[in-house]
């Protein structure tokens, strides 16, 4: 029997098809992409990749004659239908003007509904998506490195495709690259392939556009368990291996919590430090900055998220880019989930404190339309649209729906919730209509859909949101207090036995204003200048260019050209462009980093130094 809610679904399944993306030009009601076989030569010199994509079609209209594909500053050579025998026939196409944020559009004219039309192209050295290293821009210094970041419009810019997360397919791939090099992708890949320039590549589950990805560099690999395996220049491997060996323990428990691991294999691929992201979740193969790399896993709450991805996002997907918080709060509230089942309550009570105290702090200077959980992407760049009110707001919310069904009910829920919409891309109306039918309707009496709307319609944090307590961190804060007030010395802090998480949020918690012997003090009692620690730095860093403490300058000005993530780096700008001085020192920085710095950490720095316009 088809019960009315599976209809309810359906409808909703395929008005949402309809609905189109506005970060595509792809004309996806007449026709989608199906399979993708890609082969492309990696060549170093020219920074391009040079290659044919292949894609087979799923017709939906029995009028539609053109096929519309996104791409960004591809140079397209030649355009074949392929017949039902697999003869090419050259076709006509045109490619649009160039958008800032789109791209331009590739329009095939078909004379008949080809069952596939395969484009010869080639990428341009200015990319978007990818980033081409010099050998001095590696840990290695010898061979040059390329990764691509396709999330969330860019894999445009390096495959002519419909590049919306609304449409999935499969792909094949065979990658040419100079020998003594090794190809990876976001597919099932083998620590052992012999590095003789020829990679190929299946991946045989429906991915998403912004999940295709490539790196290629010198790249070692250590085995780190069943199904997981470290790749990193050789230098880092082993570094990258010890810190991330609990893996396979996250795995199983997330299997525990919200069902098997659908994706085989789950590989790291740790980037060179220019990386401008934390972690990309790419399938089978998350791509991670090496900033993570604490010595102490204590910033390993990182791969708990990529790997977090594979169920909320990367297995069920969000449609448009204003329905992200599907992908990454649904993600951030396993991750921390995942965090207390490995580490325990206490840490992952600690990082959500520290995640809910700084979006409190956004609240304020975030627009109100930013501030819900479906903004308005629409003529903007989904770079710059997402904010933590997607992550920390949205895992939010699931918090408070566990608190509320309690942790059994929620748990049967969540699991459910992925396996039903498995491999599909949804609206925030969609799964709306499930959570209805499935948790607040079967449990009456807990928590209202005008409840959970108002969570995602309004702006600011709602009144319900609970936030745990940590005895920890308050006689951190009560420790602050007095040391602030001269009544305790930096010694007396006891912090020696304090973890990552507990230094961030004593620093986090610092008055604008301190006083430079107290920074000093502090300083020469933990050593912070030049700590090891990243996120620690990020910090302390702050807190020196708000207090003009200028001991740490030439620490901070190394950390700030080693490391290209934005999330540590772009801040420090930001702060330093407040003075003259700052500005200039920050300038006289970033003419030193930026050759090593992602095109989009490049921006963004530009930016906050007032050195381009938007
Ligand atoms: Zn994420």
């Amino acid at each position: 029997m088809l019960l009315p809610s599976l209809l309810f679904t359906a409808s909703l399944a395929a008005a949402s098809r309809i609905a189109t993306d506005p970060h595509s030009y792809a004309n996806t009601n007449d026709v989608t992409t199906r399979t993708l076989t890609l082969e492309l030569s990696v060549d170093f010199e020219q920074r391009a990749l040079n290659g044919t994509a292949e894609w087979s079609l799923d017709w939906h209209n029995t009028s539609a004659r053109e096929l519309v594909l996104d791409t960004r500053d591809l140079d397209i050579q030649k355009v074949e239908a392929i017949d039902a025998q697999g003869g090419a026939h050259p076709v006509r196409f045109v490619v649009d003007k160039r958008d800032p944020i789109l791209g331009s559009a590739l329009r095939i004219a078909l004379d008949a509904q080809a069952p596939a039309v395969r484009v010869q192209y080639k990428t341009s050295p200015d990319a978007s998506g990818l980033q081409w290293m010099t050998p001095a821009q590696t840990a290695g210094k010898q061979h040059p490195f390329m990764f691509s970041q396709s999330e969330s419009i860019h894999a445009r810019s390096w495959v002519p495709l419909q590049d919306t997360p609304s449409v999935r397919f499969t792909y094949t791939a065979r990658v040419h690259v100079p020998h003594e090099l090794r190809a990876v992708m976001s597919a099932p890949n083998d620590a052992a392939h012999a590095l003789d320039g020829d990679f190929r590549f299946a991946m045989d589950k429906p991915i998403p556009s912004y999940l295709l990805a490539i790196a290629v560099g010198d790249i070692a690999a250590r085995t780190t368990g069943p199904r997981t395996a470290v790749y990193a220049e050789p230098s880092v491997v082993d570094a990258a291996a010890t810190e991330f060996a609990d893996t396979e323990k996250m795995i199983e428990t997330t299997e525990k919590l919200y069902g098997p691991y659908r994706w085989g294999r789950y590989d790291i691929l740790v980037l060179p430090p220019s990386f401008p992201y934390g972690g990309m979740e790419n399938p089978c193969m998350t791509f991670a900055t090496p900033t993570v790399i604490a010595g102490d896993k204590s910033l390993v709450s990182l791969i708990a998220h990529e790997l977090a991805h594979s169920w909320s996002g990367n297995l069920v997907t969000n449609a448009r880019w204003r329905d992200m918080w599907l992908n990454e709060g649904f993600t951030t509230y396993v991750e921390n989930r995942i965090v207390e089942a490995v580490y325990g309550k206490a840490q992952a009570d600690e990082q959500f404190i520290l995640a809910a105290d700084e979006l409190r702090g956004e609240v304020k200077d975030t627009p109100k339309d930013d501030q819900r959980l479906v903004p308005d992407f629409q003529g903007r760049d989904p770079d710059d649209a997402g904010s933590d009110f997607a992550y920390t707001k949205g895992a939010w919310l699931l918090r408070t729906l566990e608190a509320s069904y309690g942790r059994d009910v929620f748990d049967a829920y969540l699991r459910g919730y992925f396996d039903h919409f498995a491999f599909q891309s949804i609206t925030t109306s969609e799964m709306l209509a499930y959570l209805d039918e499935n948790l607040i309707r079967k449990h009456p009496g807990k928590m209202t859909l005008d409840a959970v709307n108002a969570w995602i319609e309004k702006p600011g944090i709602p009144a319900d949101a609970r936030v745990p307590e940590s005895p920890r961190f308050n006689a951190i804060a009560a420790a602050r207090k007095e040391w602030l007030a001269g009544k305790r010395s930096a010694e007396a802090l006891d912090a020696k036995s304090w973890n990552t998480q507990e230094w961030m949020y004593f620093l986090d918690g610092m008055p604008d204003k301190v006083s430079t012997p107290l920074l000093q003090k502090l300083d020469a009692a933990y050593h912070l200048t030049g700590t090891g620690n990243a996120e620690v730095a990020r910090r302390w860093y702050l807190i020196a260019i708000r207090n003009d403490y200028k001991p740490a300058r030439t620490a901070m000005a190394d950390y700030m050209t080693r490391i290209g993530r934005r999330y540590l780096v772009v801040p420090l700008y930001e702060a330093l462009a407040k003075t003259p001085d700052g500005n200039a020192f920050a300038r006289s920085v970033y003419a030193k980093a930026r050759a090593g710095y992602h095109p989009l950490t490049q921006a963004s720095i530009e930016k906050a130094l007032g050195m381009r316009k938007k």
